[in-house]
This record gives structure tokens, C-alpha cells and sequence, in this order.
């Protein structure tokens, strides 16, 4: 397969969010030229460099990031990551989708994302703690329970959330300061069903896309070929719950390669697999193949659960799925877009395929806001709520602007997305409240 990317595409993952925007922009009226501005951009990027002694004694300084997309609809909500490669756009990027993933799942909050330049896999844990205490400090009151709520993102989890939680109480003593971020272990406010939630709300919002037959031919989970990029947290458990709604895992993949069976994968078995080896790869019932050859593989529907723009302008045009459901964020280049629509896949955009985590999230939120500790059964139910409700909305909009496509009403002349419906009704949502709230002063 031809894995060139085309010069003229960008791969930067803040110019694609942009693009996306853009093009959804044409669907929606009204907006004015500086609220588009003032939407497109992040309200504030906060840069911290911090020292840190490590267990050599030597001292290293460290660049962090924390950038606010937006507050207009609540406080600001999204990850923190760990990796060499963060980058002001990157977060910038990632803080946009969660302004829009939160208006589409209608929680009333606005974005933000973070990040620190290190890699985890050469630090120790007494280091990490430093990097993770300090860089709290320095973010001072820029989070908070009602400003800005942090959660873990690539290489944090509930340990790091949990150095996070008691570094700011101890600089807020006095009050419950539990609600300052989530994804918490179980024992200090975290929530149940919160592991689970983004794969969960994959599967809740791909049934409803399903039975509300916005993709031609496919009306079941129930028999369905899926083939899945990614084997970790969204990956792996979505691998499970997919199967457990009776679709055949066709084909699952790591960072060392991939594995298919046409006869279909037993995900747990497979876990089982990866925990001792490190990798699918060399699972015994399986053959062997690419993340190349994964992507263009014969299944129903392709989950990318792993990185950004996996699927690009050149490689497009092999995908085989009637289906692509972006448990990751930004898998998919703008031009990339434009190729499936042309050939009529299906894309459940990210902003909603994957916005279970940040649904249990804010459960967590309220449950620590008012003191309480919900059960999982009401924690699934309500999820899986407001993940077709969600859905429900998108499609709806997808409807009305494919009414407006088809009587030629709208300036952009190409067919209308899920994506366009999705991201359509975040910008209605979060402008409308920007004209409610009217500009201060
Ligand atoms: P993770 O680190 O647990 O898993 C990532 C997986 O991708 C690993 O199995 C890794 O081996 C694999 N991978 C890395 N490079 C790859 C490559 N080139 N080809 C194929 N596989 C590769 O991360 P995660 O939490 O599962 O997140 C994955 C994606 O889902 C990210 O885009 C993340 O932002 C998004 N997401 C995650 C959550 C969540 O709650 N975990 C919520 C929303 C969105």
C-alpha cells in the first residue's frame, strides 16, 4: 500500500482541528466574524518551565503547558499528558476538541487540555511525582474545581491524578477540593465505570448510530466485522465490549504490529496476550500483519483507538469499512475526510464516538461536588443516555443540513458530514450562550 502523504496535507494536528472548524462553519448562520476569532482560538495558554532534582542529584528543567480553549459554556475540562512529543499546538488542538466534545455531549463545560515534555518511560516514579507536584504549583490557581478540571491523558492515570488532587489541597486547605480533577483512584473520589467509560460510550454511540440507520447496510453491532488500532485503554476495551454486542474482532493492533483473524479474535484472550508479551503481536490463532494493513483491511468498521492522523489523503482510498468510529482524537487528516465522504463511509467523528470519558468525568465531578458515590449500574445507564441523545442530535442536524445540501442552500458545495452535524451543533450551542452572556463589559 502507498503510505505517501501528499505534500500539500498538513499533519499537524492543530491545522486539521482548524479545517474542521472552518468547514462546519459554512453550515451554521449567524456567526459573527469576531466570535469566529475568538472560538477558533484558545483563550489562554499558560507555559511553565520548572526545575526538578532527580535521583541522580542532578537538576532538570521541565516544560509544561496548560492551555484553557475555552470557559464560555463552564469551567474548563480535558487531559494532562506525559510525552516527548507535547507541544503547544498539540494541547492547543486537543483543548479545541474538548470545547466541542463537551457542547456535543451537552456538559456544561468548555475545554482544556495540558502537558508536560518528558518521557515517563525513563523517569521513576519518585521523579514523576516531583515533575507532576510542581508542575501543580506552578499552575497555582489556573485549575481549580470551578476554573479548570485536569483528568489523565497519555502516560498519566489515577496516580498522577491523585499527586494532582493533594498537591492542591494542600495549597487550598480547609474546603473538599475533590472536584479539582478526575479520574481519581476509586478510594479518593474517583468513580466507577470511569476505566471504561470512553470505549463504553463508543459502543452506546455506535449502536444508536446504527439503529437510527445512518449507515447503509449496516443496521447491527450484532455480526459485524470490526477491526480496531490501538490496544490500550480505548482500544482494548472496546475490543471487549464490541465483542460482548456480537461483533467479530476481525483484526486489533499495537505500536509493534497487528494481528487477524477472519474467524474472529477473543479480546480477553488476546489481553492475556499483550500483558505477558508486551505486544498482540504473535498471538498463536491469528496471522500476523501491518497497521498498514489493518487500516485497509476487509471489516465493517475500523475503530482507530491509538494515534493522530492515521488515516491521511493517501491512504484513504484503501480503507474498506462502512464505518470509521475515532475512539482517538484526530485520527483522521481534514483530507482524509473529504476521500471517505467522496466514497460513502461513514465517519462517527471523535468529538462524539469518544466523549464517554469525559460524560463518567463529570459524573465523578458532580459526585464529588455534592458528596455522593453512585453505582455502576447508574453510572452505565446515564452514560449510555446522553451518548444516544447525543447521537440522536447529531443526526438530526446531519438530516437538516442534507436538506440544505440537497436544495443547493449552502455555500460550501460538498455533501455535509457527521462530523459538519456534530461539530454544527457544539458551534450553535456555544455561540448562543456567547450572545446570551453578551460581550463584558
Ligand atoms: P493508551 O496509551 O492506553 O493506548 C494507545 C495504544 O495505541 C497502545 O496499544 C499503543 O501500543 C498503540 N499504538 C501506539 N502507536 C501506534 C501505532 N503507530 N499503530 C498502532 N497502534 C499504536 O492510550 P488510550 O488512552 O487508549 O488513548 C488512545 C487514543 O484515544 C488517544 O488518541 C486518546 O487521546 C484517545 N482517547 C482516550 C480516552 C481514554 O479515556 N483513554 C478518552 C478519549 C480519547
Amino acid at each position: 500500500m502507498d503510505t505517501r502523504v501528499n505534500s500539500a496535507e498538513s499533519l499537524d494536528l492543530f491545522v486539521n482541528a482548524t479545517r474542521q472548524f472552518e468547514r462546519a462553519l459554512t453550515w451554521v448562520d449567524g456567526v459573527k466574524e469576531g466570535v469566529i476569532t475568538f472560538l477558533i482560538n484558545p483563550k489562554r495558554t499558560l507555559h511553565v518551565r520548572f526545575p526538578v532534582t532527580m535521583d541522580d542529584g542532578s537538576t532538570r528543567t521541565f516544560h509544561g503547558f496548560r492551555v484553557l480553549h475555552s470557559d464560555v459554556r463552564g469551567p474548563g475540562k480535558g487531559g494532562i499528558r506525559y510525552h516527548p512529543d507535547v507541544s503547544e499546538a498539540e494541547v492547543s488542538a486537543l483543548a479545541a476538541f474538548m470545547t466541542w466534545k463537551t457542547a456535543v455531549v451537552d456538559l456544561p463545560y468548555g475545554g482544556g487540555k495540558g502537558g508536560v515534555v518528558c518521557n515517563p518511560k525513563e523517569l521513576s516514579r519518585t521523579e514523576l511525582r516531583h515533575i507532576t507536584r510542581r508542575f501543580v504549583a506552578e499552575l497555582g490557581d489556573s485549575i481549580g474545581p470551578h476554573t479548570d478540571i485536569p483528568a489523565p491523558d497519555v502516560y498519566t492515570n489515577a496516580q498522577t491524578m491523585a499527586w494532582i488532587y493533594d498537591t492542591y489541597d494542600r495549597m487550598h486547605p480547609g474546603g473538599n477540593n475533590l472536584a479539582v480533577v478526575t479520574g481519581k483512584p476509586l478510594d479518593i473520589g474517583g468513580s466507577v465505570g470511569r476505566d471504561e467509560a470512553t470505549a463504553r460510550g463508543c459502543w452506546n454511540a455506535t449502536e444508536q448510530l446504527l439503529k437510527r440507520g445512518a449507515v447503509p447496510g449496516l443496521h447491527t453491532l450484532d455480526g459485524a466485522r470490526v477491526a480496531i488500532q490501538g490496544f490500550g485503554n480505548a482500544g482494548s476495551v472496546a475490543a471487549r465490549v464490541f465483542h460482548n454486542a456480537g461483533a467479530k474482532i476481525v483484526a486489533v493492533s499495537d505500536s509493534r504490529g497487528g494481528i487477524a483473524s477472519q474467524v474472529g479474535l477473543d479480546p480477553l484472550s488476546v489481553l492475556e496476550h499483550k500483558r505477558e508479551t508486551g505486544s498482540v503481536v504473535g498471538y498463536s490463532e491469528a496471522q500476523t500483519i501491518s497497521n498498514a494493513e489493518l487500516l485497509a483491511g476487509d471489516c465493517d468498521i475500523l475503530v482507530p483507538a491509538a494515534l493522530e492522523c492515521q488515516v491521511t489523503e493517501s491512504n484513504a482510498g484503501d480503507v474498506r469499512a462502512s464505518l470509521i468510529v475515532e475512539a482517538a482524537n484526530g485520527p483522521l487528516t481534514a483530507a482524509a475526510d473529504r476521500v471517505l465522504s467522496r466514497k460513502g463511509v461513514v465517519v462517527l467523528p471523535d468529538i462524539l464516538a469518544n466523549a464517554g470519558g469525559v460524560v463518567v468525568s463529570y459524573f465523578e465531578w458532580v459526585q464529588n461536588l455534592q458528596n455522593q458515590k453512585w453505582s455502576l449500574d447508574k453510572v452505565e445507564r446515564l452514560l449510555n443516555e446522553k451518548m444516544c441523545r447525543a447521537v440522536d442530535e447529531t443526526v438530526d442536524r446531519y438530516d437538516s443540513l442534507m436538506g440544505r445540501y440537497e436544495n443547493g442552500l449552502n455555500a460550501d458545495s460538498t455533501v455535509p458530514t457527521l462530523r459538519d452535524a456534530a461539530l454544527a451543533n457544539a458551534i450553535t450551542r456555544i455561540a448562543t450562550v456567547i450572545v446570551q452572556r453578551d460581550v463584558w463589559p
